[in-house]
């Protein structure tokens, strides 16, 4: 009897206990409802008032009463700009919250990490008159591990904000780094932050101090900060005081290597031709600069290019020409890749190679059909050129003609395109690097707002601008990245 009650006594405290771990869940739930539904309703407060300056300034514009027209041109730019930052804001939240933000762990030049970010916030803090400081001690690991990407925007995202929120005086980035542990502070003389607004400021959408319009800014910058320093297994700290500046530190782990990472090894000779007979490529693709982009890297080389924007036309030009290797992305618009590679398999059997291009993005891309497909390989777009080049020769068994040594510069560090004023150089410097590494990928659009950015630097870099942009309108790419280079040798 005592073993019965006894076991009925433990199955009752049992359900008790589930019954308790089923309501904490159900208010969990709720709650997380709840702050999903408050987190939408600020997404749409947000996105309202910007939308509402473009309708309404477009209106005025339409009317052609033609009253203040750069004025209203320059409400419709800004209020887009903040759309903008809001979109990549959230995109950079719902990685964050749906886990799917990982981390690269690389092995970076730490002293020239700081420095360059010093450069790019530079001029924002010379425009209102503040002094931008670098303070380190003088021995710094030369190499830390870390992602350069993240660890980049979260000191941006808080020197921005000091710079943002001080009038007068100074903003510090302070670093010190022991037993491994970076220690980052930033530093402002700036308006400060009430103890009861220290919690909230890092919840998305929480601003305070002054009117909105008077700092731009849609209050995700220190939710993301804070999400991407937990992520890194860092702390985030704040103490400030209204009227008495503010000072943000950030700790976290960055190790060092063992052994200094090797620098990479010499660049083989660019390839400019290949061995044996002329080789036909018919390219499928419903982006139109992409086509011409893959059209004007594989013609100089020697092959023989046609290129169609959809299904049919691929199928007739590839039964036209007959070639020796059809490149077809899997998303042609409405229709889809796969087919169209069936297709051409049964037409042309197993002679012809067929390459599969996937579409940028997660989600965007078509999945193979269960068989697997009919196509010979798969590339995800956006891709280097020199794997492009890697898949051509393994698929048409190929060899490729080099040319000697280091490849021709088409610009020199010290050309007068290149020399910029002293104050933007660094700047240029630094978006000159993301024009290699995109030149790399072939990411043409994002070159293109990179161009775009130097140019906004200052009248002087208008002539460096144009002749990038001339070289990217001729997909002269080896051009662009030699003029690229040259900035960055003239600024160090
Ligand atoms: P945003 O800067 O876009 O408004 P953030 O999430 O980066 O959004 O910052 C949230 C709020 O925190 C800011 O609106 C501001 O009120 C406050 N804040 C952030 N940094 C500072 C600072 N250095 N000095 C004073 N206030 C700050």
């Amino acid at each position: 009897m005592a073993g019965r009650l006894s076991t009925w006594l433990r199955g009752e405290g049992e359900a008790e206990a589930s019954l308790a771990s089923l309501r904490a869940a159900k208010d969990a739930a709720e709650a997380a409802n709840e702050a999903k539904t408050r987190f939408l309703a600020s997404v749409a407060h947000e996105i309202r008032s910007p939308l509402n300056a473009i309708y309404g300034y477009a209106q005025l514009l339409e009317r052609g009463d033609g009253k203040d027209v750069l004025g209203a041109a320059r409400v419709i730019r800004r209020s887009a700009e903040h759309l903008a930052h809001l979109v990549e804001g959230l995109l950079d939240i719902s990685q964050v919250e749906g886990g799917a933000m990982t981390l690269s762990r690389e092995a970076i030049r730490f002293p020239e990490f700081l420095e360059q970010l010093i450069a790019m916030l530079e001029l924002q803090a010379q425009s209102k008159g503040l002094a931008l400081v670098l303070e380190r001690p003088e021995r710094l690991p030369e190499y830390v591990h870390a992602d350069p990407k993240r660890l980049r925007q979260v000191l941006i995202n808080l020197v921005a904000n000091a710079i943002k929120f001080t009038d007068h005086g100074s903003v510090t980035l302070k670093v010190d780094y022991r037993n491994e542990l970076a220690t980052f502070a930033v530093i402002d003389t700036g308006i400060g932050i009430a103890p009861e607004d220290a919690q909230r400021i890092f919840a998305p959408f929480e601003r305070v101090g002054g009117p909105a319009g008077e700092r731009p800014g849609v209050g995700l910058g220190l939710a993301i900060t804070q999400a991407l320093v937990h992520i890194m297994g860092g702390e985030i700290r704040l103490e400030s005081a209204p009227g008495e500046g503010s000072r943000f530190t950030v700790r976290l782990m960055l190790s060092q290597p063992l052994t200094p990472p090797s620098e990479p090894a010499p660049e083989a000779g660019a390839v400019t031709g290949y061995l044996g007979r002329e080789r036909w490529v018919v390219l499928i693709d419903d982006d139109a600069a992409h086509l011409a982009m893959v059209k004007g890297f594989l013609e100089p080389l020697g092959f023989q290019v046609r290129t169609a924007c959809d299904a049919a036309s691929g199928l007739a030009i590839a039964a036209q020409v007959q070639p020796d290797l059809v490149l077809c992305d899997v998303m042609l618009g409405s229709e889809n890749g796969w087919d169209v590679a069936a297709q051409l398999r049964a037409r042309h059997g197993a002679a012809l190679k067929i390459v599969m291009l996937s579409g940028e993005g997660l989600g965007s891309t078509v999945p193979p059909p269960a068989s697997g497909g009919a196509s010979d390989t798969f590339i995800m777009k956006p891709f280097a050129f020199t794997d492009l080049l890697d898949v051509i020769a393994d698929q048409l068994g190929m060899e490729w003609v080099r040319a000697a040594g280091e490849p021709r510069l088409p610009a020199k560090a010290g050309d007068a395109a290149t020399a910029l004023p002293r104050i933007i150089a660094p700047v240029a410097a630094a978006h000159c690097a993301e024009i290699e590494r995109l030149v790399r990928i072939g990411h043409v659009r994002a070159i293109e707002a990179e161009i775009d950015a130097i140019a906004a630097l200052a009248p002087e870099a208008a002539p460096l601008a144009e002749r990038m942009r001339s070289a990217l309108d001729s997909f002269d790419l080896k051009a662009l990245a030699g003029l690229a280079k040259a900035v960055q040798t003239d600024a160090a």
